[in-house]
């Protein structure tokens, strides 16, 4: 059976299933056993929060995280969550009454609806393994909870968006670098205006928390903001970049956080 990605014709959210075989012959989550479904070429298509992984959490509708045990790469499930973070495709989420969380049903398993991942970071979980954590976020839903009586399969167009909010001191720090990127000096040039971006070293978002102070904010080219956001680049303690002779551009008046940069190294970094 082909796989599927966004929504499944008459299986609306809240659908609520016996087995794992039913949940696999409806094609609302195809494998018996595992997880996360879809290859890591294409990204996932669906997954199930079921409990039985010691650092599952679940933080209801405006994320949710899974994750598994045992020293981990990002191989072959694992990847196929991170690509989907990459191609902005969405996820289907199934939650088992077998996972212990508030949001999880009572009795079986619940379609939950399109999700979309947002983060991705190691860890080392409770038993000292390191651990792959992804963040995924509720789609919204522009068309309504179920299908309005349209029997036409309602397909989400996935979108990738990056929301780059601005604070009033992300604006500064781009100030005080003339919008140059602090990694390779590029200074976009818009009609607008110069154009750069603010990045956070230690993410904003749950569960990471970092604060949005000038210690933990770069100003970046978008190029080296999105690698910076998905593990394509990182800083050491002493300014320098991993794997080059450059340094990081630092004004006399910016002090970085060496904490913050030893977070993004560990949790980013795919070792
Ligand atoms: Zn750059």
């Amino acid at each position: 059976m082909a796989g599927k990605y966004g929504e499944i014709l008459d299986q609306p959210e809240g659908t609520v299933y016996g087995s794992r075989a039913s949940l696999s012959e409806a094609g609302m989550h195809r494998p018996l056993m595992a997880g996360i479904c879809g290859p890591a070429s294409l990204g996932a298509e669906s997954i199930v929060l079921s409990g039985g992984y010691e650092d599952d959490q679940d933080y209801g509708d405006d994320s949710a995280t899974g994750s598994q045990i045992g020293d981990q790469t990002l191989t072959r499930q694992n990847m196929a969550l991170a690509v989907s973070r990459s191609n902005g495709s969405p996820v289907r989420v199934i939650r088992g009454s077998g996972h212990v969380s508030p949001y999880s049903p009572n009795t079986g398993f619940r379609y939950d609806g399109l999700f979309s991942v947002e983060d991705c970071w190691q860890e080392t979980g409770r038993s000292g393994h390191v651990i792959w954590r992804f963040r995924l976020a509720k789609h919204s839903n522009a068309h309504g909870p179920t299908s309005l009586g349209n029997s036409h399969t309602r397909r989400m167009t996935s979108t990738v968006s990056r929301i780059i909010r601005d604070t009033e001191q992300a604006r500064t720090i781009k100030k005080w670098y003339d919008y140059r990127c602090q990694i390779c000096g590029v200074r976009i040039e818009g009609a607008a205006g110069p154009y750069a971006e603010s990045a956070h070293i230690k993410p904003l978002g749950s569960p990471h928390c970092g604060p949005d102070t000038p210690d933990n904010i770069l100003c970046l080219c978008p190029n080296h903001h999105v690698m910076f956001d998905y593990g394509g680049v990182f800083v050491n303690d002493d300014l320098s970049i991993v794997g080059t002779r450059q340094r990081l551009t630092v004004v006399p008046n910016h002090f970085i956080s060496i904490d913050y940069l030893r977070y993004h190294r560990h949790h980013y970094m795919n070792r």
